[in-house]
């Protein structure tokens, strides 16, 4: 007995410190990296991408928690390996520990078949391009003998019963419903970041999913998520200091209300990054509604050295060297992405001319350029008009040099504008919204540099954590037009701010830039995106209302910024500009086609 320890402590715990049997360190070990039948999918999946395989089938039973069975075309087992492909820290991927700064492949702990041995039953089968095809089996620290069997080139490994013996962890499964679903994910995301390897997936015999014979991502995207996204699905190709930034996302007219449909990777590993999608909310930001969340694929190509990756168990988190760079370039790509694709209305490239017309019944058509076929006879009149070198998108539009196209206002709030085959009806609102945000932007952008003394300086209480932080980035924030200084041993005073953040709570803005900063040093706020509801409150006082009548000046106008305006997608909330609306849908609709 040890004088001085409480008494339920000394019978609760009778001996004092002692080493654990090997049966419970292996069950510990285990639970770290397997912790549903999720976990050992994912495993076995990166197993058959690091062994090259092109085609992995996954056949699982009762959500997995019964049987899971992984199919491969990779490179095989050689028979002499069989026996310690199921050893704990065996691994044919990491030979020293320089290695482990550099990981090229999935796996390089060697834990994972000799994890799920002790957590179920395992078996491998498995044959090399020269040797015989072999089996063996594994339960705990049982190993049965290598035998020789049939298998065409590749492996297959069979996982049954997860968690037999330990019923606490059972317990813990959800319904096979949902832990199917938990599989469903891990093999639908990598399918989506490895568009050439064919993945199959069964859950009690049934097919479930299949992307054979599609090798494109965005084809994926809408065999997995629905055929109409892909009209407006954007791919990203993005260079930045030594990273390539692939893969494709939605244009801010579709949004989903979680980030369920967000994946991210790193050299093609699945990964967890709160930081990532920060980043990627940044890039739309001004684009779509608060809450509402784009779609994105995104894979990170950067060399090895750059990111460890041996940071989480189960690998889905990792550790960039150069972390605010990533984080700047996210927005940067996206943005850039906007600019160089419009998918919606590609097919606007027609010749144009301008031409005025009108006519009355409650309703104004304005035309540029009266064509014979036209429906409307109105008288015509021809007026000098700035021939715009692109409608709506930069990127699209062009080689437009002339072009044809109408327009009337209808219910005093839409505006219809045609051209060739195409038709756009427009909400006057938000249009105009938009053009003044992205004025509002430019002249903001222009005054960041003034300085505006408070009349009052305001002084701002700060946690231990967040004073240190800001001694540190007091430099950086005189650098943005932050007057500051400390004041007390956790207060600062601010004496100055920059001009555009008047009208801002500036005070709940320090606060967050501190608190961003503890997590990213070193990162430079974009201080224009940061003031993004006071540019959108003064567009949307300044535009024209709904249900205004709008003149023929006026409209005209409208449009022409319009089509200068940087950003056609969705009004500074995120709402639609307008829909469109082409000849061919139309003849669709009325069955013509
Ligand atoms: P790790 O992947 O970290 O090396 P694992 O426990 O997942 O550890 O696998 C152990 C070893 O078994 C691997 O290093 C590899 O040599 C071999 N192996 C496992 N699965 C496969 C497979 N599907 N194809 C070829 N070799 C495999
Ligand atoms: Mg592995």
């Amino acid at each position: 007995m040890r004088a001085g320890y409480p008494e339920w402590y000394l019978t609760r715990y009778s001996r004092m410190i002692h080493l654990l049997d090997a049966k419970t360190i292996h069950k510990i070990a285990a639970g770290e990296v397997i912790e549903r039948p999720a976990s050992i999918v994912k495993e076995l999946i990166e197993n058959s991408l690091d062994a090259g395989a092109s085609r992995i089938v996954v056949e699982v039973e009762s959500g997995g928690k019964k049987h899971i069975r992984i199919t491969d075309n990779g490179s095989g087992i050689l028979p002499e390996d069989m026996p310690l492909a199921p050893l704990p820290h065996a691994t044919s991927k990491l030979q020293t520990l320089d290695d482990l700064f550099c990981i090229q492949s999935f796996g390089f702990r060697g834990e994972a078949l000799g994890s799920i041995c002790h957590v179920a039953h395992l078996k491998i089968q498995s044959k090399t391009a020269l040797f015989p095809a072999t089996q063996i089996s594994a339960y705990q620290d049982h190993l049965s003998s290598v035998e020789t069997i049939s298998h065409p080139q590749g492996t297959t490994i069979e996982v049954s019963d997860l968690f037999l013996d330990i019923p606490v962890r059972h317990k813990f499964l959800k319904s096979d419903a949902t832990e199917f679903s938990y599989i469903h994910d891990n093999v639908l995301h990598f399918s989506l970041i490895l568009p050439h390897v064919e993945f199959i997936l069964k859950h009690n015999g049934k097919e479930l999913l299949n992307s054979s014979g599609i090798t494109d991502q965005k084809q994926r995207v809408s065999l997995f998520w629905g055929k109409e996204l892909f009209s407006k699905l954007i791919s990203i190709d993005f260079h930045l200091l030594g990273m390539h930034f692939r893969g494709c996302m939605s244009d801010p007219t579709y949004t989903c209300s979680n980030r369920s449909k967000q994946i991210l990777s790193v050299n093609q590993r699945p990964i967890k990054s709160s930081l990532l999608q920060k980043a990627i909310q940044l890039g739309f930001k001004d684009l779509i509604p608060a809450n509402r969340f784009p779609l994105i694929v995104l894979d990170i190509q950067m060399p090895a050295e750059n990111v460890d990756v041996n940071v989480h168990p189960q690998k889905q988190e990792v550790r960039f060297l150069y972390t605010n760079q990533v984080f700047e370039a996210i927005p940067k790509l996206i943005q850039s992405s906007f600019n160089g694709g419009f998918s919606s209305m590609d097919s606007l490239n027609i010749p144009f001319e301008q031409r005025i017309g009108v006519q009355s019944q409650g309703a104004v058509i304005h035309t540029f350029e009266g064509r014979e076929e036209s429906s409307f006879s109105y008288p015509v009149t021809k007026i000098p008009y700035a021939i715009p070198e692109t409608l709506f998108s930069p990127a699209t539009f062009q080689e437009i040099k002339t072009s044809h196209f109408e327009f009337l206002q209808i219910y005093d709030t839409y505006l219809i504008v045609t051209a060739g085959h195409e038709t756009w009806i427009l909400d006057q609102h938000a249009v105009h919204e938009r053009v003044l945000y992205e004025k509002f932007k430019d002249q903001s952008a222009m005054s960041k540099s003034i300085l505006q003394p408070l009349l009052v300086s305001e002084i701002i209480d700060l946690k231990p954590d967040l004073f240190a932080i800001y001694l540190e980035q007091k430099p950086l924030l005189a650098s943005l037009g932050f007057e500051t200084e400390e004041f007390g041993p956790a207060q600062l005073v601010v004496r100055s701010v920059p001009a555009v953040f008047t009208l801002l709570d500036m005070k709940e803005w320090l606060l967050h830039f501190l608190d961003q900063s503890k997590e990213m040093p070193a990162y430079t706020p974009d201080l224009i995106v940061q003031q993004k509801e006071t540019l959108q409150m003064a567009a949307c006082k300044a535009a024209i209302k709904a249900g205004k009548k709008m003149s023929l000046a006026e409209t005209k106008e409208l449009l022409q910024d319009f089509i200068h305006s940087p950003s056609h997608y969705t009004c500074p909330h995120g709402r639609p500009l307008f829909v469109s609306l082409g000849k061919t849908e139309l003849e669709k609709l009325f069955l013509r086609r």
